[in-house]
Formats: structure tokens, C-alpha cells, sequence
């Protein structure tokens, strides 16, 4: 049986909750990860996806929905 462990805080975990983004995000310093549209936005067409535990997943999706309330 496979195991699966949690990206953020390496605990093994059973059921994957993912946190997808568009690549540059993780990796804004190497400009081959994006190009940049007419309004000087960041896009790519490639996404990283970490599997996270639901502890991990509800920290950081808690902090993503913060922002996104401003
Ligand atoms: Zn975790």
C-alpha cells in the first residue's frame, strides 16, 4: 500500500488535501516560470500542487482566504 506524507509538516497522512498554484508563486526568482501579460501580470501555463494533511491544509487555506477578504 502506498503511503502519502503531508508536504508541509512530513506526517504520514491517509486522505490528500491539495494545494494548488500556478508555479511561479513557489519560484518567483527564476523568470522561466512565468511570462508576463499586457498588464504586467505573472501567468504560466504550468501549476505545482502540494498534498497536505488537513491541519497544514486548513493553516494555509485560512491565511489564502484572509487575504482574499481584504
Ligand atoms: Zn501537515
Amino acid at each position: 500500500m502506498t503511503t502519502y506524507h503531508c508536504d508541509k509538516c512530513g506526517k504520514e497522512i491517509k486522505q490528500i488535501y491539495s494545494f494548488r498554484f500556478l508555479i511561479y508563486i513557489a519560484d518567483a526568482d527564476r523568470p522561466v516560470s512565468y511570462y508576463v501579460d499586457n498588464e504586467g501580470n505573472r501567468i504560466s501555463g504550468r501549476e505545482e500542487c502540494f498534498d497536505l494533511c488537513i491541519k497544514c491544509y486548513n493553516k494555509v487555506m485560512g491565511a489564502a482566504y484572509e487575504e482574499f477578504k481584504k
